[in-house]
């Protein structure tokens, strides 16, 4: 049986059922058994790809997006360029080819990223090596200047704690064990503040899930471009107001049951930008809309053009699917959303209504 399961096994049996936000985070940065401490967890090889593995026109068109947001808040000489959960570095290697061209942008730029996997952080060293990256751990951790940060599918990845709205009070999801298998258990009942600003939208019955960790980010992140300017442009699947259970697993590109092989499977849930929207004090943010809809305004069918000019046959086909996978409302261009957050009085970072 893989390390991992038998190491919670034995954790949940001498101590009890554990959150889904303690499972979640052993399954994905046990820095052993995590699923983001696996060689190539990202990308063909890995159990899924994400848009900046799709296609570079991802992170160029987040580049200019960027990029401007910076000419229009008056070129900060000094600044922090950074991204959230970088994964293999193609995002941001291909949003600093883009930003190449806006003049004094790249040089002003201290590219920090913000990365818990050593095997990732490898990965992401080799392709960004000539922008002398730092790491952080953590989102507080980001330098006190002006930011401007990109998040891509980071924040789906974050812990969740999971309820279940009864009659009176409210019961949480945990993980328990049965034999040698990992089931799912309900605690007793629970009251807290967070559960009872939900009971106005909510009805018995209904399951909700609360991210912790990604409010607390948001909060630091909007104080940061509060006090000293910038943006936060986050992308991830996810809607307003949700509701109902959206904890999943992904192994070789299908789903898969969330607690069969802890660590070999990646475990998302879907984002609730109401609660991200809501964790964002003091700044203004845009509208939510639709993968499909930024990537619109910002470009993409030019983008497309211009490098179908250049591309051979068996290119052309690739890049024209690569296309319709970003943007197809079928695909990945109606389920992923965008949001931004930059300072009160600024102008609205292009791509947004
Ligand atoms: N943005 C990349 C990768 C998305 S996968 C892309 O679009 O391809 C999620 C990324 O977030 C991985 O790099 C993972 O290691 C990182 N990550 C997950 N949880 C994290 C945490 N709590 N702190 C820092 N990084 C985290």
């Amino acid at each position: 049986m893989d390390t991992l399961k038998k190491r919670l096994l034995r954790q949940i049996r001498s101590r009890g059922p554990i959150s889904l936000s303690d499972y979640m985070g052993a399954c994905l940065l046990d820095p052993d058994h995590g699923y983001y401490c696996r060689p190539n967890p990202i990308g063909a090889e890995g159990s899924f790809t994400t848009a900046p593995e799709i296609s570079q026109m991802f992170g160029e068109l987040i580049g200019i997006c960027i990029g401007q947001a910076w000419m229009d808040q008056g070129r900060p000489d000094r600044f922090t360029l950074a991204e959230l959960g970088p994964g293999r570095g193609t995002l941001m290697a291909d949003l600093l080819r883009a930003t190449a061209s806006i003049p004094g942008f790249n040089r002003c730029a201290h590219v920090h990223l913000v990365e818990r996997s050593q095997r990732l952080q490898g990965i992401q060293a080799e392709r960004l090596r000539d922008h002398d990256p730092i790491w952080c751990q953590h989102a507080d951790d980001l330098p006190e200047q002006p930011l401007f940060l990109v998040a891509n599918e980071f924040f789906d990845a974050l812990p969740i704690r999971q309820f279940k709205r009864m009659q009176e009070s409210w019961i949480e999801t945990l993980i328990g064990a049965n034999g040698n298998r990992l089931v799912y258990r309900d605690s007793g009942p629970i009251r807290c503040n967070a559960l009872m600003a939900k009971e106005a939208d909510t009805e018995p019955s209904d399951i909700v899930e609360l991210r912790p960790l990604a409010d607390r980010i948001i909060c630091s992140l909007s104080q940061t471009i509060r006090e000293f300017g910038g943006i936060a442009l986050i992308a991830d699947y996810g809607d307003l107001h949700l509701k109902g259970n959206t904890f999943q697993a992904v192994r070789d590109h299908r789903t898969a049951n969330p607690l069969d092989d802890p660590g070999l499977a990646d475990l998302t849930s879907h984002v609730d930008f109401s609660a991200i929207i809501r964790s964002a004090e003091g700044v203004a943010a845009t509208p939510l809309i639709t993968q499909g809809e930024f990537l619109g305004r910002m470009g993409i069918a030019q983008r497309a053009n211009m490098l179908a000019a250049s591309a051979n046959a068996e290119q052309l086909h690739d890049h024209m699917a690569a296309y319709r996978r970003l943007t197809g409302s079928d695909q990945m261009g109606t389920l992923f959303k965008f949001v931004a957050f930059h300072p009160l009085g600024s102008t609205t970072p292009p791509g947004f209504p």
